[in-house]
């Protein structure tokens, strides 16, 4: 099926040729420049660099171009940052900070369109058309995970049904009832509904119809995709995205499953070294950078995403000409120094989701002078309930972290559903150090 036409939603764009895209992104950048004339903190970063958009000669002169910072876009809120007209706008999406206030992020009427655009397309590359039923367990409301995957499901023709998250015995009923194929979901809640069903002994390749996912929001591991996806018995795609950029829709994985495809007609691509800000070769990890080329309400240059990433070089089985990158393995926020070890919640996850006795929610808490403790369910059918089976097992899982990190954590293995359940993004790190 792979490079079959019925997989591409615009082949011409998405299978390009490098020099045609290239120029298309030069095009769109210039234009972008233009626009950010109208913006005074972008203009400001102009003057001070003498620049103008025909300076932009190559793909290289993106370079010459200014970060922007998440900390920019809270010190430019709720609307400095707009490049049209009030009257332009149709509709306001937030992203939430850690701290403080909101990052807000408009759109226009092309925008919403060009979105939606983006995740039919990356809908179509996994195979997924009119006669599909989407149910998208995602959060409607200010965040992009619902709303936007709705809208790119309804282009592509699919039935939508906007179930958002929580409540399993309804998306249970949901999916039985009208033949639900292909879900949206968040790692974390793939995981609470999959054992949802065992508990019901429900067997989902028996009792229900799904086929794919769509599973992002949360950087997640490999190991996480293969235990959902024998969990649930379907095929899971990894998806990428951010408010700052659409929502989601800037990459997402072709039925090959090889990484994700950043459509770059519409985002600039660049993956950079946190430190310096100079770019990494492919296939070396580093900060993920992007610029979005065509959008109206608020685009924005060199965006510094902190999720870490790779490039991967050479061309893609499926004929799409659009760069791709590895799965997100952090954040560059996200990491933990323990015991002056660097260490990322990714890494602790590979190991937690290879053993099939552990279950799939799990908090890493940090506590007094770096005291890490790893408390982590156990699989509802992967142990007996031995007191002495359970002291080995917390052994042997403690080993297998020490091996991985370099730091032996406690092990605390609690009963299958007793940690808290996010309905959003899962809550991983819990850092109560005294310093
Ligand atoms: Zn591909």
């Amino acid at each position: 099926m792979i490079g079959a036409n019925s997989m591409f939603w615009h082949e011409e764009i998405e299978t390009l040729n490098r020099a045609e895209l290239e120029a298309l992104q030069l095009n769109r950048l210039r234009e972008t420049v233009r626009r950010l004339e109208r913006v005074p903190f972008y203009r400001a970063k102009f003057r001070a660099s003498r620049l103008k958009p025909e300076d932009l000669k190559t793909a290289d002169d993106i370079r010459r171009l200014p970060f922007t910072t998440a900390a920019d876009l809270r010190a430019n809120y709720p609307n400095a940052l707009l490049a049209v007209g009030r009257d332009e706008v149709l509709r306001l999406h937030t992203s939430s900070g850690t701290t403080g206030k909101p990052k807000a992020l408009f759109f226009s009427r092309r925008d919403i369109d060009t979105a939606a655009e983006l995740i039919a397309r990356a809908f179509c590359m996994t195979g997924v058309t009119r006669r599909d039923v989407f149910q998208n367990m995602m959060s409607y409301g200010l965040f992009t995970g619902g709303l936007m995957m709705h809208y790119g499901a309804e282009k592509v023709g699919c039935m939508v049904i906007p179930s958002g998250p929580g409540t399993s015995e309804r998306q249970l009923l949901l999916m039985q009832d009208f033949g639900t194929t292909v879900v949206h979901v968040t790692p974390s809640y793939a995981f609470y509904f999959a054992d949802f069903l065992e508990k019901k002994g429900i067997d989902p390749r028996k009792s229900l119809t799904l086929r794919k996912a769509f599973v992002g929001a949360e950087p997640y591991t490999e190991e996480t995709r293969s235990k959902i996806e024998a969990a649930l018995g379907i095929e899971v795609y990894n998806s990428y995205g951010l408010t700052e950029m659409n929502g989601p829709g800037v990459a997402f994985e072709c039925e090959g499953k090889c990484g994700m495809h950043v459509w770059e007609d519409n985002f600039v691509l660049e993956v950079i070294d946190p430190a310096t800000g100079e770019p990494v070769s492919d296939g070396q990890t580093g900060e993920l950078v992007l610029t979005s080329v065509n959008r109206e309400a608020m685009p924005l240059l060199r965006y510094r995403t902190r999720d870490l990433t790779s490039i991967i070089a050479g061309p893609c089985a499926c004929g799409r000409t659009h760069r791709r990158i590895h799965r997100i393995s952090g954040r560059s926020d996200d990491m933990l120094i323990v015991r002056g070890v660097n260490i990322y919640p990714q890494q602790i996850e590979r190991v937690l989701m290879s053993m099939p006795q552990i279950g799939r929610n799990y908090v890493i808490q940090l506590e007094g002078l770096d005291e890490m403790t790893v408390r982590v369910e156990l699989s509802p059918s992967g142990f007996d309930g031995e007191v002495e089976h359970l002291a080995q097992l917390q052994n042997l899982v403690a080993e297998k972290l020490r091996a991985e990190l370099f730091v032996r954590p406690k092990v605390d293995l609690v009963a299958s559903g007793s940690l808290p359940v996010a309905e959003g993004k899962a809550k991983r790190v819990i850092d109560k150090r005294s310093m």
